[in-house]
């Protein structure tokens, strides 16, 4: 009987990767076992991600790093995936011939077939192409390769907001959402297996189904409801929302499905109305701070956590301030927060005035200092029986 030959990723950036990571290694699991050793493998995928500068300049040492395996094992097969391969495409391949496959996140249902391509053909392989038609095929996860008891569903793909900041549009696509029937058949087969708890994911949760017929669509607050249903199931989380495609109907599911863990994560990423204008984020602060204010009637121990960017091009003293004003408003019980960094094509790389980088440091190292005084306040009131479990 052939022994199987031994598979590693290497993962990068968000959960939407990792459980891109899952399939891809689901995928190949007729060829391939995983392993945890990269110098004992026989294929090597790089899913990256390209959020920010660094993490792109990660991904690209990595692989340039793996020259020197691929000299001492030509029959290495070495795969970069994720939105970094999304948007370098054939470049990444002119830039480091070494590598054998370059595929777009949209591309990765076609891998067993690429991987037997590349070696039939002898020479490297793109597969970017980002179709409007693109469905997400139904997938059932396996069981045994994956957590016992928490597992990722994504829900959808891709994101129409078209933040400044951002590159998810780009190389991730337009919102594609899977449909129900395909999501509510996995996660009934994961708690068929035994799993409790999972997550919802996508680039932008609170706009599910908007791409499909009106007549026959499902809202993602209907879908979160139709989860809720499902016996074995007992906690289910989601991510990532803009605050803009809120609406009441999700924020009620916080009252009314006890399934639905009193978390969420409200990205703001400013506390300045003139920052948010210029990020395109389509919402002011009163109108964030409205929401807020009703997700906590609805919910009033939910944990609130967020993304925040400091150092937008012309960001002024007087818009960090505001966003530090807001974070002492919000009280957030965790936080990501990053300095600006230009994602090119994502238009604000062309803005003026950017912000010098010893500033932008100044400003974030003030910025974490605070969250983590309220996060360690915030912490401290479940300890005072302030809130209950
Ligand atoms: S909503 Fe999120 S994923 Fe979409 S463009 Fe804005 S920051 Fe990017």
């Amino acid at each position: 009987m052939n022994q199987k030959k031994l598979l590693y990723i290497e993962t990068f950036g968000c959960q939407m990767n990792d459980r891109d990571s899952e399939i891809m290694r689901q995928l190949l699991a007729n060829a391939f076992e995983p392993t945890e050793l990269i110098n004992d493998a026989d294929a090597i995928i790089v899913n990256t991600c390209s959020i920010r500068g660094k993490a792109e300049q990660k991904a690209y040492s990595l692989l340039g790093a793996l020259r020197k395996r691929k000299k001492e094992k030509p029959e290495l097969i070495i795969a970069a995936t994720g939105c970094v391969a999304q948007q370098e495409g054939a470049k990444m391949l002119s830039r480091m011939p070494h590598v054998n496959l370059v595929i777009g996140p949209q591309n990765i249902y076609q891998l067993p077939d690429l991987f037997v391509e590349t070696q039939r053909q002898g020479k490297g392989l793109v597969a970017t192409e980002m179709v409007k038609s693109f469905r997400i095929p139904p997938f059932l996860p396996s069981i045994q390769d994956g957590h016992p008891y928490k597992r990722f569903v994504t829900i959808m793909q891709g994101c129409n907001n078209f933040c400044t900041y951002c590159i998810v549009p780009f190389t991730r696509g337009r919102e594609i959402s899977r449909k129900p029937e395909d999501i509510l058949a996995e996660v009934n087969h994961l708690a068929a297996g035994g799993v409790k708890e999972v997550t919802l994911l996508g680039q932008n949760v609170n706009s599910y189904g908007n791409d499909h017929p009106v007549a026959s669509r499902t809202g993602f607050a209907a879908l979160l409801r139709k989860v809720a249903e499902i016996k074995g199931i007992e906690r289910i989380r989601f991510t990532t929302s803009n605050p803009n495609d809120l609406s009441l109907e999700l924020m009620r599911c916080f009252a009314e499905l006890d399934k639905l863990c009193p978390h969420f994560h409200l990205p703001v990423q400013s506390g300045s109305n003139t920052v948010l204008k210029r990020m395109n984020r389509k919402y002011t602060i009163e109108h964030y701070l409205e929401k807020v204010a009703t997700l906590r009637e609805f919910c009033p121990g939910i944990a609130l956590t967020t993304d925040l960017i400091v150092g937008f091009p012309g960001e002024t003293d007087m818009d960090f301030q505001a966003t530090m004003a807001l974070i002492e408003q919000v009280r957030y019980h965790s936080a990501f927060s990053f300095k600006y960094s230009n994602r090119p094509p994502a238009r604000a790389c062309d803005f003026p005035d950017p912000i010098p980088r010893e500033e932008k440091e100044r400003r974030l190292a003030v910025l974490q200092q605070r969250l983590q005084e309220i996060t360690l306040e915030r912490n401290m009131e479940y300890i005072h029986g302030i809130h209950r479990f």
